[in-house]
């Protein structure tokens, strides 16, 4: 990532934060913001980092080999694997889906973003977090400099879980080997799990959000850095705690610059 700041960068930062809802007050005056303590340095307001973009195409994916289809999961390429998920009836789910949510983004992004699973649009549209909660993320990531098409987003399951009910461990485990072999594929430089399904999950433990948000964890048995932050439904809920998400965003960045020097 190149830092790219500019007075027309940041009128746009201040334009996605506005669509966040959030800390309008914190761009007015910059110095008031490091008086106040809610940033540390300048250099944690966000830069509109630029990253490469190699955003993956909507292509049909055709059926692979005899071969990529009795593999381990864990030898996959992106085709073989999309075509894997879009077949799976490894769980009860498969049997009320529309369509697999695969997930969408850049193959080589540097952030991959991983929420719990996909809902009503979700699963109409085939793409990840494209309702209203999909929105907000959108407009988080642009707080942050990012495109969404410059990140990978994906999510604990692929399949839609009846009602907006929680995933159940069963379809959890049964997803698990497809989200891993994207890390694998992806090796992304930060994790960005939204939401305490995902977090908690991700980080196999059953500890509240509000207490695994606000630091660096680091991926299971990986070196890649994880933070957790609010899920953005909740933040459509509870607006108040835009604050502290955007405090999470701005680590994510942190993170992500340190690890890139
Ligand atoms: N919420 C999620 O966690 N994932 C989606 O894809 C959509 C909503």
């Amino acid at each position: 990532m190149s830092a790219n700041g500019g007075t027309d960068q940041n009128a746009r930062q201040q334009q996605y934060l506005d669509a966040m809802g959030i800390l309008r007050w914190q761009l007015r005056d910059r110095e008031s913001l490091l008086d106040t303590g809610v940033v540390q340095g300048a250099d944690e307001l966000p830069s509109g980092e630029a990253i490469s973009t190699q955003v993956s195409s909507d292509k049909v994916v055709e059926p692979g080999t005899p071969d990529d289809r009795h593999s381990d999961v864990s030898t996959l390429d992106w085709d073989a694997l999309q075509f894997r998920v879009s077949h799976c009836t490894a769980c009860d789910l498969h049997a009320g889906r529309t369509q697999t949510v695969f997930g969408v983004g850049d193959h080589n992004a540097d952030w991959l973003v991983i929420g719990e699973a996909p809902g009503a649009d979700e699963d109409a549209q085939g793409e990840p977090f494209v309702g209203r909660a999909g929105q907000l993320l959108n407009a988080m990531l642009l707080a942050c400099g990012l495109k969404r098409e410059q990140v990978f987003i994906a999510n604990i399951l692929k399949c839609r879980p009846p009602d907006n009910r929680d995933p159940r461990p069963e379809e959890v485990v049964s997803c698990e080997s497809f989200l891993m072999r994207q890390i694998e594929l992806i090796q992304p430089k930060l994790i960005l799990a939204v939401g305490r399904i995902a977090a908690q999950n991700l980080l196999q433990c059953d500890t509240p959000i509000g207490k695994l948000r606000g630091k660096v964890h680091q991926f299971r048995d990986t070196r890649i850095p994880l933070i957790a932050t609010y899920h953005p439904a909740y933040l459509l809920r509870s607006p108040a705690e835009k604050r502290k998400a955007w405090q999470d965003l701005q680590l994510a960045m942190r993170t992500t610059r340190e690890g890139n020097s």
